[in-house]
């Protein structure tokens, strides 16, 4: 028997319409039914779920993160997978990509297998025992190793390689199936090959790390590519007589365009920038965070390096930044107060804008019928009280 619960809400935002005196009927994992409250039928038997002074709203999607609560993705064991897992969820963050960093190629491969391994065993049986711990895994990010050294950030510079398919065939067979995102620089030689090969293997190509001009950056979104990697960040900087990558990224209106809003990646004025030119429609909120995220100031791993967290600013020994504390909740809240836009105008950057990206947009990222039960009880604050994932509560 499917158990059936109903949680009633203050408010719903699911994102774009917003309903007052809200229910939303579950079913197992699923969303039955969401709407005013005299409108949702109650089976017999349903668990009620009081949340009239809260305010739910789709669980948040992080499709750029490194790691968390002291552990890295790259160490590629079960237990970074879960421990990210519950950390996220407990800041309202349902889904995300694990994110690799680049590493030696041993190393890498070695990450991959396991994470695959993690990501399909808590894959299974949506709902099932023991799945609801935390936030969900997607899938794999790779960002690397076919970056521009010229714009590595904090990816070591003797690991970057050139675009090659025989070595992204590797990373592929590695990952069984859990590749989701591959970030690459365009301008590289065999970059365009190797995106046409990505996405022949159903991998979306994201652009990244780059240096490339407005010319090099048009002939991959010709290729497909139209998803760009902490706009701004790592990318050949913007002047008026070279428009360069954040040129193509502002003005083509393909380009979806990731976001690190914590005010430190990514100056106020900036992201004011990219929302005019983008719209509200076309940011991705991601967090970049990093295993320090949640951790007190100190010294941390990401891949092989060594990050120096600093009054929750991550930087690597040269003094880059390497990755973020950020959490996607806070990245609304910024968002919000960098653009003047409003906390629920902003949801669709940290939910349903993700979930388009990794073509889940019907299932994930929207309260509706059918989707996957992920959700968030925010208070009268916006403080997170409740995160389901899947329809088990997991706080
Ligand atoms: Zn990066």
């Amino acid at each position: 028997m499917i158990a059936t619960k109903v949680i009633l809400a203050g408010k719903v935002y699911t994102p774009k319409e917003e309903i007052s005196d809200a229910a939303i009927l579950l079913e197992g994992h699923r969303i039955a039914s969401v709407g005013p409250r005299s409108q949702v039928k109650v089976p017999a038997g349903a668990t009620v779920i009081d949340n009239s002074d809260r305010i739910v709203v789709p669980g948040f999607i992080d499709l750029h993160i490194h790691g968390a609560a002291g552990h890295d993705f790259m160490e590629g064991t079960a237990e970074a997978v879960s421990t990210v897992a519950a950390y996220l969820a407990r800041h309202g963050t349902t889904a995300f990509l694990a994110t690799t960093v680049t590493a030696r190629m041993d190393r890498t491969l070695r990450a991959v297998g396991g994470l695959a391994r993690a990501i399909t065993a808590a894959q299974g049986a949506p709902g099932g025992s023991g799945q609801a711990a935390g936030a969900q895994p997607l899938g794999i990010h790779f960002e690397g190793p076919f970056l521009n050294v010229k714009t590595r950030g904090a990816h070591p510079a003797a690991e970057i390689r050139t675009p090659s398919v025989e070595v992204f065939s590797r990373l592929l067979d590695r990952a069984m199936g859990t590749a989701r995102v591959l970030t690459l620089a365009p301008e590289l030689d065999g970059a365009l090959t190797l995106l046409e090969f990505a996405r022949s293997r159903g991998v979306r190509v994201a652009l990244g790390h780059s240096n490339a001009t407005f010319e090099e950056t048009e002939r991959a979104v010709a290729a497909g590519a139209t998803h760009a990697v902490h706009c701004f960040n790592a990318m050949r900087p913007f002047t008026h007589h070279d428009p360069g990558i954040v040129g193509a990224v502002l003005t083509d209106d393909r380009f979806s365009a990731e976001l690190i809003a914590d005010g430190v990646h990514v100056t106020p004025p900036a992201a004011m920038i990219l929302a005019r030119a983008k719209g509200l429609e076309r940011i991705l909120l991601v967090t970049d965070c990093v295993s320090g995220a949640g951790m007190p100031d100190g010294t941390y791993r990401v891949g092989s390096s060594t990050i120096r967290v600093a009054g929750g600013v991550c930087r690597t020994k040269e003094g880059r930044l390497a990755g973020s504390t950020l959490t996607l909740h806070a990245a609304i809240r910024n968002l919000a107060r960098f653009t003047g836009a409003s906390f629920p105008e902003c949801l669709v950057c940290a939910t349903l804008n993700p979930a388009r990206i990794l073509g889940l947009e019907k299932r994930k990222g929207v309260i509706a019928p059918g989707a996957d039960a992920d959700l968030v009880a925010l208070d009268i604050n916006g403080g997170v009280t409740q995160t389901y994932v899947q329809g088990q509560a997991v706080l």
